[in-house]
């Protein structure tokens, strides 16, 4: 799949991310060979992944939507990413958000509201109805002209532009990591890995079981390739941290000027230098690790670096 370049353009996105050689001096990693995929860099506040899901409704100028509507929490990355291309292409949008932040709206949700997105607050038990059938035909009544993009952009479509960062990337790896919360990212990863590669989640949630569930979703049957998702560095829960974990951020953040949140990218590197100390991986293992962004979800103050939006 290609990423139209008009549109692409249009966007602000610069593809392809680039390619890092990192080397920390963290116990056992002069054993093994890191390189990152920083997909945090292809804009200043869509996160990377995001728009990676996203890619396969903006990559045709001839087929975009006409409307579209999705879902997420105050914080969401996707919403987030979903809004600012609908803002820069002039495509209406209505965010279905969790809770009421009517009072005290988050940074993210300041973003939605100044780029025109339509918020509507929904409660906790709607919100669960999300990916009922009967909801969605609801919805299709009420919007009958918009797509309707699931909760983290999360999706089969979804794949192809997430496969694109492995097509962009040299192939001299053995083993790619990324954070999991939906499952997409990874099963993407997944699904654009050779045979004797491997890939690697780590669960940014409480979820042994049911986050290989969602995974196993969105792979063809009887699709075989070696991968496993990393449990013990959720620190809590979704979006929970810990002391170890802001602490490591601090560290790494000064030491390698990597950017880092305690959402997914923080959770990810963390477990990258806990599990290369643990002799986890075999000497001379050349590891891929994909920086999937996710940065405006850290701020308190919306993004000031788009004059035109
Ligand atoms: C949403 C998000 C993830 C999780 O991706 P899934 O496809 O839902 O597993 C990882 N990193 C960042 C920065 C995100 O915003």
């Amino acid at each position: 799949m290609h990423i139209n370049s008009t549109i692409a353009r249009q966007l602000d996105i610069e593809l392809p991310s680039p390619i890092q050689a990192f080397a920390p001096d963290w116990p056992g990693a002069e054993r093994v060979s890191i390189h990152i995929k920083r997909d945090d860099l292809i804009h200043p506040v869509v996160s990377g992944n995001k728009w990676r899901k996203l890619s396969v409704f903006f990559s045709d100028p001839t087929s975009l939507p006409h409307e579209v509507v999705s879902f997420g929490g105050g914080f969401s990355n996707h919403l987030h990413a979903l809004g600012y291309c609908c803002n820069k292409l002039k495509l209406p949008m209505t965010a279905l958000v969790r809770g009421d932040y009517t009072r005290h709206p988050t940074p993210m949700l300041r973003d939605l509201a100044r780029w025109g997105v339509r918020i509507q607050y929904v409660t906790k038990p709607e919100y669960n109805r999300r990916h009922d059938n009967d909801y969605l035909n609801a919805l299709h009544q009420t919007y009958p002209a918009a797509t309707i993009i699931p909760e983290g952009g999360s999706q089969q479509l979804a794949l192809a532009g997430v496969q694109q960062i492995l097509r962009e990337t040299p192939q001299g790896f053995d083993v790619v990591m990324c954070p999991v919360a939906s499952g997409a990212t990874l099963a993407g990863l997944i699904t654009a890995l050779r045979p004797e590669q491997r890939a690697i989640g780590i669960a940014v949630l409480k979820g042994v079981g049911y986050l290989e569930s969602l995974v196993e979703q969105f792979l063809p049957d009887d699709f075989r390739r070696d991968w496993c998702i990393e449990h013990h560095f959720h620190h809590g829960g979704y979006a929970k941290s810990s002391e170890p974990l802001s602490a490591f951020i601090e560290t790494t953040q000064a030491q390698y000027q990597i950017p880092l949140e305690p959402v997914y990218s923080g959770k990810l590197f963390f477990a990258l230098k806990a599990l290369i100390a643990d002799n986890y991986f075999v000497k001379g293992t050349k590891i891929l690790v994909l920086h999937t962004g996710g940065l405006q979800g850290a701020r308190n103050t919306e993004c000031t670096d788009h004059k035109n939006v």
